[in-house]
């Protein structure tokens, strides 16, 4: 990286004026963490600042015994003369981009981000800089989303539907953010809603940092079957083929990813419907972000790296690839069980 503030080193970006790393991998001292997801909140730092939701989903994830420093959005930590601070990113709960200021140099790290309003995470917020790193998990024009009022209106018929139908729902996504995010979408008159346990354990923990969430029962063997019939259920994208679902019989599954704007994808899944809910930028959403920083340098993290930078380029930007082990979103994996 030619920025003034930013390394990229064996263990991921570095700040050598600061002495810290952001969402590295491998033994380091201090990490800045943008949010709880598995492929950038991983163990081995002895220190974690991160967004004060991220503390207890960090601990569940990674072992109670870390080191962690919880901060609020706006909150400046100044360390070695750089000022530290996290603003919301819009991605999942707690989830923040890093931004770096050292002698007038602005460097922002922005983790994952999307920036429709989730009306649940703090909703993103564009930051001036001179380097911008972002990823490009959908940074194909394909990819392009509706908007959530109205993926939320096409869920809550499809569980309308299948109620009358007397089948239940059984909805997975990632069960740290997009989970809750569905949850709060759906409309409670339709019919009660339960959680795997996955789902549920995490629910807990944001309930428990005063987030909002509709009443929800986890899934147990005492449940008569005859209760999960018009009901809704929320699991990770593990439980899908999985054994666990035949206690839902007869059920119908979705699967809610920004993998589901392909026609084709939810093919070889055996899913009945998709929804293409994505908690990370589509390509307009993307473009946007990258040119309301104002960045000089852009560097490319994760996703369709090496078309985004090409494109970037085409339009005059300063756009690198930054070969991270940053995954993106998955199919069929729940990014908690990934557990790297
Ligand atoms: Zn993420
Ligand atoms: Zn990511």
């Amino acid at each position: 990286m030619n920025s003034k503030l930013l390394k990229y080193t064996k263990q991921g970006i570095y700040c050598p004026q600061a002495d810290i790393y952001i969402d590295p991998w491998g033994n380091v001292d201090k990490a800045v963490i943008t949010h709880g997801h598995s492929d950038h909140a991983r163990r081995g730092a002895k220190k974690y600042l991160t967004h004060r939701i991220t503390v207890p989903i960090i601990k569940h994830r990674l072992g109670s015994d870390i080191n962690t420093k919880p901060v609020e959005y706006g909150e400046v930590i100044s360390v070695n003369g750089v000022r530290i601070s996290l603003v919301p990113a819009g991605h999942i709960p707690g989830s923040a981009q890093v931004r770096l200021e050292h002698k007038g140099e602005v460097a922002v790290v922005s983790g994952d981000y999307k920036i429709e309003d989730d009306g649940f995470s703090a909703a993103f917020e564009p930051v001036k800089c001179n380097t911008f790193v972002t990823e490009s998990t959908f940074g194909l024009p394909i990819y392009k989303w509706k908007p959530q009022k109205e993926i939320a209106a096409d869920i809550n018929s499809w569980w309308k539907a299948n109620k009358k139908k007397g089948f239940a729902s059984v909805l997975c996504g990632y069960s740290l953010g997009k989970a809750q995010r569905i949850i709060k979408m759906l409309d409670t008159r339709i019919g009660s809603i339960y959680t795997h346990g996955a789902v549920h354990s995490v629910n807990e923990l944001l309930v428990k940092e005063g987030m909002i969430l509709p009443e929800t029962r986890l899934v147990t063997k005492e449940i008569a079957k005859s209760d999960f019939v018009g009901a809704m259920i929320i699991a990770p994208p593990s439980a899908m083929g999985s054994t666990w679902l035949n206690k839902f019989e007869p059920y119908s599954l979705g699967y809610a990813s920004g993998w589901m704007n392909v026609r084709g994808a939810r093919r070889w899944q055996a899913i009945d419907i998709g929804f293409a809910l994505s908690d990370h930028a589509d390509w307009p959403g993307l473009n946007d972000a990258i040119k309301n920083t104002g960045a000089e340098s852009v560097y490319v993290t994760h996703g369709f790296t090496s078309v985004f930078v090409r494109w970037l380029k085409e339009q005059g930007i300063d756009a690198h690839e930054l070969h991270t082990q940053f995954k993106g979103e998955q199919v069929g994996t729940d990014d908690g069980e990934a557990g790297n």
